[in-house]
């Protein structure tokens, strides 16, 4: 599955972040509440996302 998130680094002419592809995806796990950290695909910054449970099952099958 391919995640996006808000890129803080990439941002739009009104100077707001935009929504980028996030790879080298990992999902993280704690007190029951996922997240997914990852890099941009556009610049390289690194990314940060909470996810629901689904997305993160979603995200960890591919
Ligand atoms: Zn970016």
């Amino acid at each position: 599955m391919e995640l996006k998130a808000l890129c803080m680094k990439c941002r739009d002419e009104k100077n707001k972040p935009t929504m980028q592809v996030m790879k080298d995806v990992k999902v993280e796990e704690k007190n029951n509440r996922f997240s997914a950290k990852g890099v941009c695909s556009s610049c390289g910054g690194n990314m940060f996302k909470f996810l629901s449970k689904d997305d993160a099952m979603k995200v960890k099958n591919g």
